[in-house]
């Protein structure tokens, strides 16, 4: 039809060349190993992406090709996030903290040309070098963190790559739908899923983390992604920030606890970004030293639950509220963000809360329902739980070269999550637990997810966690495993916890005495998260005499 808008592709160096055109001289800045600080504006990261894209062709990256990054978060992963996609090549962020084996798979599945890689993390990649015949260059990014046991032998200097490389790049034509970006899941079952980002699906999540009642990243803000650029693009952020010119404050090599709150307070940060364990250690630490954190408004929390605690302590202790959200790499992560609704606004304080606990009500451009074991929908009361089921434009319809991992795909073009939630009336998703992770006693569900949330209320416990144990019996028991915060004004006694439990949870569903573990810490996943993997494997294993 005539008349209609301009065909204007929605493609990634239109996110560079806006904030380089009007937020020029906004920071970024990027803390490396050695605690130092390096700081340049949007004008100097065009430029350097211009260097990088011209380096790239130099070593033959044509439209299509994989190049792959280890690399924590600092400025130059995020000028790799750009000059990457404007060459119509992938950017494929690698999780370096996975096991070799799954290294090696995703690598060789992804038949990445060249890998982009930090010094403190490149032993990593000698180790499999031989293994990985598709990877024709490593260029090895100084991140001052701890020196490697030994580089790959094939290694090229980044910054001697850019400095060899012209000025000024040619940009070459882009179609939204070209591929942009590939993440693999972390796969708790089977080998690693590529999922591939389009420019298209980029640029509109990106938006969505603009959003007032998204993300609400804007050019007044500095954001802190804590979250690392190879789990799901760091949530969208490096993207939604260049895109509205806002501040950016890069943490490097997994920066926690005091390096963190220094960086917090030195930057004025006003929001930032990460898994709930990050910031239950900062808070521990907030709590024995002084900060000023008081330009810090948001934490927006994700990846797994955030707990009771969590809020209530963030907001009563320092006035920054937890903003909870859920989403996974499948939905490049943004799926639901639980913002406050106008019609809770008058309600009780503690239904106020109940609400925010909640994994939120899904972003514009996120369709979702719950499926039924028949695949039947299930009414949105807040009661029935099935498995949510997602579409949108930034939802994955396949996997990368992976036909036979389709089933979480239906064939009326939905995208079965694998999560285990209830909808309630406002629309709010409560998560109760990954299908994986419930708990099935005598045929009846119990949720991991709810009973840690208890057990964290409990103001001696640091962090807790909630997995089956196999049981005879019962088929499967709770089985909660505990780490204190070791703090003599409040010890925790297993009694405690159990009463704790009581007070919410049905008889049947209370765990015994004795599945109540103190345990020094709690395995993690590459992405910081809980590994109930490994906890469940513990368990099933008969106690050693
Ligand atoms: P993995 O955890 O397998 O590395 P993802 O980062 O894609 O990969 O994880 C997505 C999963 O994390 C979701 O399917 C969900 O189970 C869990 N998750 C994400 N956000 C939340 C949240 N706010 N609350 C509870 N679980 C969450």
């Amino acid at each position: 039809m005539n008349g209609l808008m301009m065909d204007w592709p929605l493609v990634i160096p239109q996110i560079l060349r806006r904030a380089a055109q009007f937020f020029p001289e906004k920071a970024i800045v990027s803390r490396w190993g050695d605690g130092t600080r390096h700081r340049m504006t949007y004008a100097d990261l065009e430029g350097r992406v211009h260097r990088l894209m011209n380096a790239l062709r130099g070593l033959g990256i044509q439209p299509g090709d994989r190049v792959a990054t280890c690399a924590w978060n600092h400025h130059r992963h995020l000028e790799l996030y750009f000059a990457v996609p404007s060459l119509g090549a992938v950017l494929h962020t690698i999780n370096f903290r996975l096991s070799h084996e799954q290294l090696r798979y995703i690598i060789n599945h992804a038949q990445d040309r060249l890998i982009f890689v930090d010094r403190s993390v490149a032993g990593t990649l000698a180790a499999l070098e031989t293994d990985l015949p598709a990877v024709e260059k490593f260029i090895v990014m100084d991140d001052r963190g701890p020196e490697p046991a030994a580089l790959p032998r094939s290694t090229m200097d980044y910054e001697e790559l850019l400095a060899g490389a012209s000025e000024r790049a040619e940009f070459p034509p882009l179609r939204e739908e070209m591929a942009a970006g590939l993440c693999y899941t972390s796969a708790t079952t089977g080998d690693p899923k590529g999922v591939l980002y389009s420019h298209r699906s980029t640029f509109l999540h990106a938006m969505a983390g603009c959003m007032v009642d998204g993300g609400a990243m804007s050019e007044r803000e500095v954001a802190l992604p804590a979250v690392p650029m190879f789990h799901v693009n760091a949530w969208g952020m490096p993207y939604s920030c260049t895109m509205t010119g806002a501040t950016q404050v890069f943490p490097g090599s997994g920066v926690i606890g005091q390096p963190l709150a220094e960086l917090l307070e030195a930057e004025r940060v006003t929001c930032a970004a990460g898994v709930p364990t990050i910031w239950t250690l900062l808070y521990q630490h907030l709590k024995e030293k002084r900060y000023d954190l008081s330009r810090l408004h948001t934490i927006l929390v994700g990846g797994s639950a955030a707990s009771r605690a969590l809020m209530e302590n963030y907001a009563r202790d320092f006035g920054i509220r937890v903003l909870h959200a859920w989403g996974m790499t499948e939905t490049s992560p943004i799926g639901t963000m639980s913002r406050l609704k106008r019609a809770l606004e008058d309600s009780p304080e503690e239904r106020q809360l109940e609400a925010r606990l909640k994994q939120g009500i899904p972003v514009v451009g996120v369709e979702a329902k719950l499926l039924g074991e028949q695949g039947e929908d299930l009414p949105w009361d807040g009661e029935h739980v099935g498995e949510l089921a997602v579409r949108g434009p930034w939802i994955a319809s396949s996997y990368y070269n992976n036909p036979q991992a389709g089933a979480a795909f239906t064939a009326d073009g939905w995208f079965r999550t694998g999560d285990m939630a209830s909808i309630d009336r406002l629309g709010y998703v409560k998560l109760t637990d990954r299908k994986k992770d419930l708990i099935k006693r005598k045929g009846e569900w119990i949720s991991s997810v709810d009973m840690e949330n208890a057990v964290q209320g409990h103001p001696g416990v640091l962090e807790a966690a909630v997995v089956a144990r196999p049981d005879e019996v019962c088929d499967e028991v709770a089985a909660v495993l505990v780490v204190t915060r070791d703090d003599p004004n409040h010890p925790v006694a297993a009694q405690e916890i159990l009463d704790l439990l009581s007070r919410k949870f049905a008889k049947w569903q209370l765990p015994l005495p004795e599945d109540i573990h103190f345990v020094a810490a709690l395995p993690k996943t590459g992405v910081g998260k809980i590994d109930k993997k490994v906890l469940r494997k513990m368990l099933a294993q008969p106690p050693a005499n």
